[in-house]
């Protein structure tokens, strides 16, 4: 099934500025991407955070390009990490499903989705890749073309093993394709001791809660709030130096010279703004918060310390770097980004839902900084700007924009007609008792 085409959107945008100098191709070149799960700009180095919770990542910043102005394409991990890998909206790969247990793949959504390791596998590529998240499940498609699919507990999140496997593969002749997902800040929050006693007022260790802080610890306990800030920052620099020991197998020139390495996140979260905390911390709406990502490339041909200012979604970063390396799939993807290297795309889409599927959201941020979020609410559909929250808008008096309105309520009505409430359709599948408690754990469902 392949509803009406955000593509159609984003091809009736108007081309920004170049958002980077022109890259030489880099032919059969590696390709490594790093996600940090729930990692958000606003609470890393090079994004101006107080705390200096991630300095491997503002020296990678410094060996190459950090986007400012990132965004994810979905608020929760499914859609983003599905749409990075399938290179494909969300609405076409159906990912953002709630946690709908009749969803089976992506496959039996839509039989336009073609993989982005199954690309690079079919041209010649070693594809690998190493999941520390329970959420990242085999079972909806995910896997598909990665000739390994290893994953790890959340306690261990495998550096080292990343790393000797980048330097092995590096003195192969085949070129090789990892796709890496560590669990970064996700709730549970249960950094190892000796991170514990970082960013406290009094440099005593901050005492965790037995299996680590929850976003309940952040409303119910007395300084919740600042507690668990406190430690989402502890825990993003101990994932930060899981950075650092691949960037330094990254400075490994039989390594750099021929690898490109794009460090970012699936989605932000939500740290009580607006005085609010939330049951869930991210899904939901594509406010700054949830949707603003960090986001590094470094690699062949790239400058270093440059910084691009042009909003960009990950999609957009990830499709420059296969056009780059000469495995652009066109013709087998359903979504039409732009390139980075010549311009950078009008519209930044991030989708979004509640967990019950109730309500769903179609975020477009414009270059000029407007940014809109239309949702469909028991069949309304609301403006918002997503700047300040809970601000509804009028319609903007801008053709492009409207026409761009136009299509997401006509993306609205699809769903409607073609997917019942809370069902995206697919056959059932059953989880585990493990599985339904590690989902519950990490907050995905009750
Ligand atoms: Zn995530």
């Amino acid at each position: 099934m392949n509803l009406i085409c955000l593509s159609a959107l984003i091809a009736n945008a108007v081309h920004g500025e170049p958002a980077l100098p022109p890259v030489a191709d880099c032919p059969s070149c590696n390709f490594v991407i790093v996600v940090l799960d729930v990692v958000r700009a606003f609470n890393t180095s090079p994004y101006g955070y107080e705390r200096d919770t991630t300095p491997n990542l503002r020296r990678a910043a410094e060996q190459g390009v950090l986007f400012e102005k990132a965004y994810s394409v979905a608020t929760w991990t499914v859609p983003s990490v599905g749409s990075m890998l399938s290179l494909s909206q969300v609405i076409d790969n159906g990912l953002d499903f709630g946690w709908d247990p009749t969803f089976a793949s992506w496959h039996e959504w839509s039989s336009g989705i073609t993989p982005v390791a199954r690309v690079l596998q079919s041209r010649g590529w070693t594809t690998e890749a190493f999941i520390q998240s329970s959420v990242v499940r085999q079972d909806l498609g995910f896997p598909d073309g990665f000739m390994s699919w290893n994953t790890y507990p959340d306690v261990s999140p495998p550096f080292d093993e990343v790393a000797q496997e980048m330097s092995a593969q590096a003195k192969k002749e085949k070129p090789f394709f990892f796709y890496v997902h560590y669990r970064g800040a996700h709730v549970s929050l249960l950094p190892p001791e000796e991170y514990r006693s970082l960013f406290t007022a009094d440099g005593k260790p901050l005492e965790y809660p037995e299996g680590g802080f929850t976003y309940d610890h952040a409303k119910q306990v007395p300084d919740g709030a600042e507690k668990f800030i406190t430690a989402f920052d502890q825990t993003v620099r101990w994932y930060d130096d899981g950075v650092g020991t691949l960037l330094d197998t990254w400075n490994d020139p039989q390594v750099s010279d021929k690898t490109y390495f794009l460090v970012l996140a699936d989605h932000g979260e939500s740290l009580g703004e607006g005085q609010k905390w939330t049951r869930w911390g991210h899904c939901g709406s594509a406010w700054e918060e949830r949707s603003r990502i960090p986001m590094v490339l470094l690699g062949p041909g790239l400058p270093k310390g440059y910084v691009v200012k042009s909003a960009v979604s990950s999609l957009d970063i990830i499709r420059t770097v296969l056009s780059i390396v000469g495995a652009d799939p066109d013709g087998v993807s359903t979504w039409r980004g732009v390139e980075l290297r010549e311009t950078s795309p009008t519209y930044i889409v991030t989708q979004g839902s509640s967990k019950d599927l109730e309500q769903r959201w179609v975020s477009l941020r414009t270059q000029d900084g407007l940014k809109v979020r239309i949702q469909n609410s028991t069949s309304k559909t609301r403006l918002y700007d997503l700047s300040q929250e809970d601000t509804i808008i009028s319609p903007a008096n801008d053709p492009a924009l409207l026409q761009a309105l136009d299509g997401a309520v006509r993306y609205f009505q699809a769903l409607e007609q073609t997917a019942p409430q809370g069902s995206a359709g697919g056959t059932e599948i059953n989880l585990s008792e493990e599985e339904l408690q590690k989902l519950r754990e990490l907050g995905y469902i009750e």
